[in-house]
């Protein structure tokens, strides 16, 4: 991570940091810590853009400056972004009631203007909404931030360090705007017991005399600022071999990675981290330093695979043809560390690091559990088992591994709802076909201007237009009212029990229900996960946006027992009810993968039917996928869904299939 930082504040153009990890990792601290490294900036006095005196933005909305314009140096500015900010706080407004009215332009400067020469900082970069992360990417690969309002246009320099944390447990950034982060890497907490005694002992001292602390690190901190003054400084007359731009394709093709992009990044990094090594020419060191930076998330994959990148491949792909500026330097990665390296300390190795962090994901998660009553055994099932303890302990629980994903059918909430964008529901949403207007308080994005100008033509006369300029009033203002489509919650209740744990069932059920997973991650959906088996129902994963924990969980389901159906029907409805309260406008989609049996406690069936009514009393939409196979069938799960008043589908006929599929599956119905 530190050297990540390091290479991005040498070379902005290398596009953002991505960092991703669990929490308390310290990753915000080592952010704020980055910004005092950074050389002060001469700024123009009173310019609200940050111009460089020696070389002022030519368009910069406060210029032009004179060239003996008073100058002030400051120190880089760290700049904070809140996940909940608007386009306008990012990249500035445009006064448009004075624009249409007066014809005057009038830009209150944003975020991404007062980060300039800086860093910008966006903390759980994704939990922000997609719109504002295409802006910022594209505003650090441009250098330039560009405000756009029906025709009226704004544009200014804006070249920022830009890093985002986030923590993969509560969701992933889309593929497409992973890729646009130039570098990325995943911290977790060492496992290491004298690498944690020595944080401890760190913080402890730190909390001892904060003062006595940072003056310790002063000359040390002084020479770090100094070495990426110097990096700075010399990136620029960095040789990079045309034998190596081929290396670099080369590589980039051995690992299967989308587009041109990663080749570009990788050239980018491999220079500045040559510079911050001191050297005039790159070698082969700094090429392997930058790929793996620059790779790992540029892979072709699934997002249920592994993080990191294949160490032995990425070395045969480097060595496929000699270096042409002779031997390497011998800096292996642990060498390449920069500041944290340096400080010396075993590190633990990527790949065992990700086992690691997995496995704490998993506990960490767990914890959260706790809506509906949790088995006896609860916490063996949240670890992932190896299959000899699943069926070591209890004799009759198996678990059965999803087969291969497939595309599913895609499964709505009825009606028209009004939740975050995404691709499964219709609703109201900020972008799509335009259906009406509506009046708004204050401008913002998408101003209906055909709408605003109907509504202020009618009182012209009355306020006393003379001249050709409309009058407005805010009041005016219109903007468009659109449909497209919403993302949903998607809550699984999974029968887990006995009667369902026949290997081939299992397999088919688990294939469904992570094909639907994976839907569900393509839609931008939130998932949760309800599993019933045995004498009780738990709420195995609380509603996330983390697809792939989901999987995890699921793939780890064992099955056997009895069916305590009523129960995982009341956990489900009890675990709407709460998300409800904490998300109301995202509207839920039970899915009930179920054989419709209910075998559990006196009255099993009565106290299923029971919940059944209870549960559609709230007006939820729901799917029963029927699980039942055989010869003889009871049609329980069919009788299931019309008491629920939900869609029936057998489990056979969830992948999408032909069109042939869908008519015959219409007819049938
Ligand atoms: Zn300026």
């Amino acid at each position: 991570m530190a050297l990540a930082l390091v290479l991005a504040a040498v070379s902005p153009e290398i596009g953002g940091v991505l960092v991703r990890g669990e929490k308390g990792t310290a990753k915000t601290t080592m952010v704020r810590g980055l910004a005092s490294l950074l050389p002060a900036v001469r700024v123009v006095d009173g310019c609200r853009f940050s111009c460089d005196p020696a070389d002022p933005d030519p368009a910069c909305p406060d210029g032009p400056h004179a060239a003996d314009t008073a100058v002030v140096t400051r120190p880089a500015r760290l700049v904070e972004l809140p996940v909940g900010a608007s386009e306008d706080r990012v990249i500035g407004s445009l006064d448009l009631q004075q624009a249409l009215g007066a014809g005057q332009i009038a830009y209150q400067p944003g975020l991404l203007a007062e980060a300039h020469r800086g860093i910008l900082y966006v903390d759980e970069v994704n939990l922000l909404h997609d719109h504002l992360v295409d802006l910022l990417l594209d505003a650090v690969a441009m250098g330039r931030s560009t405000v756009e309002r029906e025709g009226v246009s704004v544009a200014h320099a804006s070249r920022v360090v830009l890093v985002g944390t986030m923590n993969p447990e509560e969701g992933e950034l889309r593929p497409q705007l992973l890729d646009r982060f130039g570098l990325t890497v995943e911290v977790a907490a060492p496992r290491d017991p004298q690498l944690r005694a020595q944080v401890i002992r760190r913080r402890m001292a730190y909390e001892r005399d904060a003062v006595g602390f940072a003056a310790g690190y002063r000359s040390a901190e002084r020479e770090l600022a100094e070495r990426i003054r110097a990096a700075r400084a010399r990136v620029g007359a960095v040789r990079l071999a045309d034998a190596q731009l081929v290396t670099i394709a080369r590589v980039c093709a051995g690992f299967e990675v989308d587009g041109m992009r990663a080749d570009i990044v990788t050239a980018r990094a491999a220079v500045a981290h040559a510079a911050w090594h001191g050297r005039d020419a790159v070698v082969k060191a700094d090429l392997r330093a930058a790929a793996r930076l620059a790779l790992p998330h540029r892979r072709r994959r699934n997002p249920f695979d592994a993080p990191g990148l294949d160490e032995e491949l990425l070395d045969r792909l480097l060595d496929a043809e000699p270096d042409p500026e002779g031997p390497s330097t011998g800096s292996g990665p642990e060498d390449d560390g920069g500041p944290a390296g340096e400080q010396g300390g075993p590190r633990p190795s990527t790949s065992s690091g990700h086992e690691e962090s997995s496995g704490h994901e998993e506990r960490s998660a767990a914890g959260q559990e706790g809506a509906c009553p949790e088995p006896v055994d609860g916490r063996e099932e949240s670890e992932p088992p190896s299959p000899s303890t699943g069926s070591g302990q209890e004799g009759r629980q198996t678990i059965a591994r999803a087969g291969q994903t497939y595309r599913t059918r895609r499964f709505v909430v009825a009606g028209i709802g009004a939740g975050e964008a995404g691709r499964r529901s219709r609703a109201v949403t900020d972008a799509g076909r335009t259906i009406g207007v509506s009046p708004i308080g204050t401008y913002g994005r998408g101003l209906h201007l055909p709408g605003t100008i109907r509504a202020a033509a009618p009182h012209q006369r009355a306020r006393g237009r003379t001249g050709g300029g409309l009058v407005l009033r805010t009041g005016d203002l219109r903007r468009p009212v659109t449909e497209g489509r919403e993302s949903n919650l998607v809550l699984f209740a999974v029968d887990a029990s006995g009667s369902m744990a026949a290997r081939r069932r299992m397999e088919a059920v688990k294939t469904a229900v992570l094909s639907l997973l994976l839907d569900a991650y393509q839609r931008r959906d939130k998932v949760g996960l309800v599993t019933f088996r045995g004498d009780s129902a738990t709420l195995a994963l609380p509603p996330t946006s983390s697809v792939d924990a989901a999987a995890r969980r699921l793939d780890a389901l064992p099955a056997g027992g009895r069916t305590p159906l009523a129960e995982g029907l009341l956990c489900a409805a009890e675990t709407l009810r709460i998300e409800r309260v904490k998300d109301p406008r995202r509207r839920p989609l039970l899915v009930l993968v179920t054989d419709g049996r209910a075998t559990y406690g006196p009255d099993a069936v009565h106290r299923s039917r029971l919940a059944a009514d209870e549960l559609r009393r709230t007006g939820i939409g729901a799917v029963v996928i029927d699980c039942e196979t055989g010869r003889l069938r009871l049609g329980l799960a069919r009788l299931l869904s019309v008491r629920l008043g939900a869609d029936h589908v057998e489990v056979d006929d969830v992948a999408a299939g032909t069109i042939l599929d869908v008519v015959r599956r219409e007819r049938a119905a």
